[in-house]
């Protein structure tokens, strides 16, 4: 028993000092930590992350431009083949408004989210951006639209986008393929390495707790993050969502992908990794034990109100209240609350030189 807490202790010491570890030594841990070495290990992450970023959690303004996907993603509620969602996409002019709204309420970084969606070609996406860059100079444009081109990309970063999301989703080859029937293991990989390589600040990332997903397949996603240097990453709880097939899998663990959270801040201390609304959709105080676990960025949902629940990637995914832009108040409260402030500024990676 006891040799096993100074095991998990000694491999968390390392990891804090050399922000490495092999995938077996992250997988004894992720078997392993019980409530001493967790404790410590989450004591260490936010150790890691106040000697980086101090108290500060910045806040993004998360728009979720469109529902309509090509793509045949198991888990996601909003994939292309389910028939029983409203799909609708926002035009321009409701994209524009969203920020600006968002601008008045401070936001200096705007997230604009969707699923695959060929209406949203790379001339409707440049001009996007390019007017977003115009009318607020002083903020950070990030995508999260899925797979493109690499051409496609460079047209984007350079009509003025500054960050891109794209969850890898797993490392385990077969387990991708499957939850991911038409789509390419290795196409996706390529796209994370086109977007660091064209200067993107990048977000890769994983649910936990997908179907069929085990601890050595998480070990070897936290190696990939650290492998491709990610400035962002995202990781949240497996929801099941009514309309797909895993609509009877129990949701991914809180304590697992708070563990993973606090794990992925000692292995890349600079990152920026949201207390994603994954996390606040499974436990009522999921993003502030994120917050405490390593996290700080917290991205409200800045959608017009009547397409939120339309966006239903999984069930029971909070989009009001402290999650949305217009509960910041309450929000920054709890912030406070669980011993951080918030920072409204771009909060870009700690070695991004704006170029
Ligand atoms: N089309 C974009 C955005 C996808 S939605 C893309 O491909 O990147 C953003 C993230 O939501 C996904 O990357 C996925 O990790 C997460 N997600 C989707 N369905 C989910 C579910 N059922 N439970 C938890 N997270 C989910």
């Amino acid at each position: 028993m006891h040799t096993k807490i100074n095991r998990c202790i000694e491999l968390i010491d390392r990891l804090d000092e050399s922000h490495t570890l092999t995938g077996e030594e992250i997988q004894y841990l992720l078997e392993h930590v019980e409530e001493t070495s967790r404790d410590y290990l989450t004591l260490k992450a936010d150790a890691t992350r106040r000697r980086i970023y101090g108290d500060r959690v910045f806040l993004r303004g998360l728009v979720e431009v469109s529902n309509f996907c090509i793509r045949h993603c198991q888990y996601c509620g909003i994939n292309g083949l389910n028939p029983n969602i409203r799909r609708y996409r926002l035009s321009q002019e409701e994209i524009l408004a969203s920020c600006r709204g968002g601008y008045e309420m401070g936001f200096r970084t705007f997230v604009l989210q969707g699923g695959e969606d060929p209406a949203f070609t790379d001339e409707v996406l440049t001009e996007l951006i390019r007017t977003l860059r115009r009318d607020f100079p002083d903020a950070a444009v990030t995508l999260s639209l899925g797979e493109r081109s690499r051409e496609s990309y460079r047209r984007l970063r350079e009509a003025g986008a500054d960050r891109y999301l794209l969850r890898h989703e797993t490392r385990n080859r077969d387990l991708y393929q499957k939850i991911h029937p038409n789509s390419d293991f290795d196409e996706r990989t390529q796209c994370l390495r086109d977007l660091k390589e064209l200067g993107y600040q990048v977000g890769a990332g994983f649910m936990v707790g997908i179907p069929g997903q085990t601890r050595a397949d998480l070990a070897q996603d936290l190696l990939f993050v650290k492998e491709l240097d990610a400035e962002m990453v995202g990781i949240g709880p497996f929801m099941p969502h009514h309309d797909t097939i895993f609509k009877a899998e129990p949701a991914g663990s809180l304590a697992d992908t708070l563990l993973l959270l606090s794990l992925t801040r000692l292995l890349l201390p600079q990152a920026l990794i949201p207390a994603t609304t994954a996390l606040a959709s499974v436990a009522d105080d999921g993003r502030e034990l994120g917050l405490k676990a390593g996290c700080n960025v917290i991205m409200p949902n800045l959608s017009p109100p009547g397409v939120r629940a339309s966006y239903s990637l999984y069930d029971g995914k909070v989009s009001f209240g402290s999650e949305a832009a217009e509960g910041k108040t309450l929000l920054e409260q709890k912030i406070k609350d669980a011993g951080y402030q918030t920072d409204l500024s771009r909060g870009d990676h700690a070695t991004w030189k704006i170029k």
